[in-house]
C-alpha cells in the first residue's frame, strides 16, 4: 500500500493531547502523522500499521473530504470507540 509518513507531527500531538495518550498516530489521506512514536517503530508494530492503513483505504474509498466528514459524523454520534471506521480498523488489525 502507498502511504507517508510523517513523525513528530504537530496535528498528531494535538490529537494525543485530546484523547490523552502518549502515542498517536492520525491519518489524513494518504500521509500517516505520528506523535511519540518513530516510523521505524510504528513500521515494526503491525498491529498498528493494519490500524491506520484501513483508515487509509477508507480515505480512498470514500475521498477526501467526504471521508472526513462522515467520520466526525460517526464520532459526534457514537463517539470515538464505536465510530463505524474505528471499528472496522480494529478489525483490520487482525487481518
Ligand atoms: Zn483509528
Amino acid at each position: 500500500m502507498d502511504f507517508k509518513i510523517k513523525e513528530q507531527s504537530f496535528i498528531a500531538r494535538i490529537a494525543a493531547w485530546k484523547l490523552k495518550e502518549r502515542n498517536m498516530a492520525i491519518v489524513l489521506g494518504k500521509t500517516i502523522f505520528l506523535h511519540g512514536v518513530s516510523a521505524d517503530d510504528f513500521k515494526n508494530n503491525s498491529t498498528w500499521l493494519k490500524h491506520e492503513q484501513e483508515h487509509i483505504r477508507q480515505f480512498k474509498q470514500y475521498g477526501f473530504l467526504p471521508f472526513i466528514y462522515k467520520y466526525l459524523l460517526e464520532s459526534l454520534k457514537n463517539g470515538y470507540h464505536n465510530n463505524k471506521f474505528e471499528v472496522a480498523a480494529r478489525e483490520a488489525e487482525q487481518k
